[in-house]
């Protein structure tokens, strides 16, 4: 299989390309969707007003899932020494340490856990969706501006130090529209809002993404015959949680580069029963 040409299109052989991520693997697939997605991010960025320097979309407030999380990690680990790596993580740690001074409220908000441990057909979605949005209002204050930008984010360049790797909310922020009813509404920095009709006659669709998007955050469990959400946190959450076991985040590496998400989950699941199933 090695020999075989690599899963992520490349032409080169997987041995010399993605060697350690197999195909079907979260990471796999995860890639896979960023690729997909692409060119097409690559055009609407190109018909908006986004450029390098222009940041103030990282200091905003957003989540993003484990699955994306532990990506990042592996590629800052390939790249960077494990020293160096921990010190990242720890920076992270410290915004934590701040929002639990600066607003205790959502600190609290953010241990309780709020996603994944509920099935989804099960949950009661209106509950969670109020207290995801007063998780939301309470970081945001009433500026909707973070007191930090983005721990990834190069202050003195304002430009972000994870770019080819950052999350799917960074890709598509301000590059995609939806369409509500009759009307297609872009979101987007109030930069992009002001010129927002002008940039959607531009640019092209990305709606087709959305589905796979949502796959990629669900998790079925087998066992249970029922589908929970990845765990989606700030950047700066996950280094809370995992700053206390660097080697931990190196064994789930390997899970997701080896396996897809279901057979993790489903794994992690015959030996220990995830709370609220
Ligand atoms: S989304 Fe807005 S703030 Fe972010 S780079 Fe684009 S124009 Fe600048
Ligand atoms: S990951 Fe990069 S693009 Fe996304 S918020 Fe952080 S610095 Fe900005
Ligand atoms: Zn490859």
């Amino acid at each position: 299989m090695r020999n075989e040409p690599c899963w992520c299109g490349s032409g080169r052989k997987q041995k010399k390309c993605h060697k350690d991520v197999l195909k079907g693997s979260a990471f796999a697939n995860l890639e896979q969707f960023y690729n997909e997605m692409g060119e097409k991010v690559s055009v609407n960025i190109g018909c908006l007003p986004c450029q390098k320097g222009c940041a103030q979309c990282c200091y905003d407030h957003f989540s993003i899932t484990s699955t994306e999380w532990y990506y990042i990690m592996s590629k800052l680990y390939e790249k960077y020494s494990d020293s160096m790596v921990e010190e990242i993580i720890d920076r992270g740690y410290q915004l934590w340490v701040e929002l639990q001074e600066k607003d205790p409220k959502t600190a609290e908000l953010l241990q309780k856990d709020l996603t994944s441990k509920k099935p989804i057909e099960r949950s009661d979605t209106a509950v969670h969706q109020s207290v995801f949005k007063t998780l939301i209002d309470s970081m945001a204050g009433s500026t909707h501006l973070n007191h930090h930008p983005c721990m990834f984010l190069d202050k003195e360049t304002q430009s972000c130090t994870i770019y080819d790797i950052r999350p799917t909310i960074c890709r598509k922020f301000g590059v995609s529209y939806t369409d509500v009813g009759e009307e297609r509404r872009l979101e987007g920095c109030d930069i992009i809002l002001e010129g927002a009709e002008k940039y959607m006659d531009e640019m092209v669709d990305l709606t087709e993404f959305d589905e796979a998007d949502r796959g990629l955050q669900q998790i079925y469990l087998s066992k249970y015959d029922t589908i929970v959400q990845d765990r989606t946190y700030p950047f700066f959450y996950f280094c809370k949680i995992h700053k206390r076991d660097p080697k931990l985040t190196k064994l789930k590496i390997l899970e997701l580069q080896r396996h897809s998400l279901e057979d993790v989950f489903n794994f992690k699941v015959s030996r220990l029963k995830p709370m609220g199933l």
